[in-house]
């Protein structure tokens, strides 16, 4: 646990949240501010920065909560669209630095705005970026 972190508070339960689930590695919780009904957080329960912070079992138990808080918010709120988001960085738009994801129901016309500025490289682009990411697996 870190000490001046918000969501370790919330893991520890110093500080109130509407629980969704919980297990051993994983808390799901609604978020405050709600873009659409039903939006929840999942967020591990260890104390992790971000995505990068992860061993592959927290990235596993993560993502299964998600994929099961998503089953159970649409059969709650029958959203016709769901969206994950999941932000690592200031400039990615993260705000808590405890690694979480958002589980979001969306709606025609609900204003969230994600902009994708596509460059459309070259295929020989893509191929020099893949195999630069490849050298790191
Ligand atoms: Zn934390």
């Amino acid at each position: 646990m870190k000490a001046d972190c918000i969501f370790c508070k919330l893991v520890a339960k110093q500080i109130p949240a509407s629980i969704v689930y919980e297990d051993d590695a994983t808390l799901a919780f609604m978020d405050l501010g709600q873009v659409n009904p039903g939006h929840v957080l999942v967020a591990c329960k260890a104390h992790a920065d971000n995505v990068y912070a992860l061993d592959d079992a927290q990235a596993a138990a993560v993502f299964r909560t998600a994929a099961r808080v998503a089953r159970a918010i649409r059969a709650a709120f029958d959203p016709p669209g769901l969206s994950i988001y999941q932000a690592n960085g200031t400039p990615a738009g993260q705000t808590v630095f405890h690694f979480h994801l958002h589980v979001l129901p969306r709606h025609d016309g609900d204003g969230m705005q994600l902009v994708w500025p596509v460059k459309n490289p070259p295929r020989e682009q893509l191929e020099a970026y893949c195999a630069k990411i490849r050298a790191k697996l």
